[in-house]
């Protein structure tokens, strides 16, 4: 079970004086804030019984980081604030997986007798699998552009590429061989996001969409994205075709052959020795 086996450090009613607000007052004079925060652990990393402090977040440390960054930055919206408060400690501490953090602002200028009014944002790191190709030009030099581009921002990390693959083109459009890889990263991105960063990859490296299942420069698709199961109109994850792709399966089986497909209970290994066995069967 996922999260049956986790760590919490939890801060209540940190008081940081700071200046955000979308009023001049606000952000002149400023006020108080208090942070809640539920700062999760990977257990998996650390040995749980050490009693060393560098096996955990050192959480006086932690209070400081958040108060300190509280009283730096202005923002308008406590939304905001949240945000980046969770990011920048995602950030900041590698072991933690998840944090949740309440902003509350008690002193908020509502003209009406309230006690508090607070946001509360929860942000974590994901485990993705992408498929990746490309069958123009350069096709190696678009690979490793591509791997450099996902590892460029704070919010998405790489993790390993599989080896490379020359592969046939699949769908029935005459054009160039392929190669093929799979990569894991490590993501702060939603899904949504996470399409829309490999839209802006792929249309940087040219990528234009002019055929279906025509050439391309480079193709990014999102095979999976931890354990989750979504299907709506512009994404589909696990990716709807992957276990008919030996393109995506071959690749991915190097690095994540253990990986078990959320909805047809099938590791990426098994799913490839299927896949062979099938093609053998038809030729
Ligand atoms: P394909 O990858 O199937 O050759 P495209 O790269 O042109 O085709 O993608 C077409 C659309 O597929 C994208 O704009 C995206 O909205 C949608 N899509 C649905 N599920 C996924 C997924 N898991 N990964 C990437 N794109 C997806
Ligand atoms: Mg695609």
């Amino acid at each position: 079970m996922k999260n049956s086996d986790f760590r919490m450090i939890k801060i209540r009613e940190l008081q940081v004086y700071a200046f955000h607000g979308v009023y001049e007052e606000e952000t002149a004079k400023g006020q108080n804030f208090f942070i809640n925060a539920d700062i999760c652990l990977d257990s998996k990393r650390t040995d749980v019984l050490s009693d060393d402090l560098d096996a955990t977040v050192n959480y006086a440390e932690a209070c400081e980081f958040m108060s300190d960054y509280m009283k730096q930055n202005t923002c308008k919206l406590i939304e905001r604030a949240a945000e980046l408060l969770c990011r920048e400690m995602l950030l900041k501490y590698p072991l933690i997986t998840k944090i949740t953090i309440e902003l509350r602002k008690p002193e908020a200028p509502i003209g009406l007798p309230f006690e508090s009014v607070s946001v509360v944002r929860s942000l974590s790191w994901h485990t993705a699998i992408l498929s990746i190709g490309s069958n123009m030009g350069d096709k190696h030099e678009f690979l490793d552009r591509a791997l450099s581009k996902l590892d460029d921002k704070p919010h998405t990390r790489l993790i390993c590429e599989s080896e490379r693959f020359v592969t046939k083109p699949y769908g029935g459009v005459e054009q160039d061989d392929f190669v093929n890889s799979a990569v894991i990263i490590e993501t702060m991105l939603s899904p949504y996001e996470l399409l829309d960063f490999l839209h802006v990859i792929e249309k940087s490296e040219g990528r234009e969409r002019l055929i279906h299942w025509g050439p391309r420069t480079l193709d990014l698709d999102i095979v999976f994205y931890d354990d989750l199961v979504m299907s709506e109109s512009n994404l589909t994850i696990p990716h709807i075709d992957m276990q008919n792709r030996y393109f995506v399966l071959k690749p991915m089986s190097k690095i994540a052959g253990y990986y078990r497909h959320p909805l047809l209970g099938k590791t990426v290994s098994e799913l490839l020795r299927e896949l062979e066995e099938k093609e053998s069967d038809e030729s």
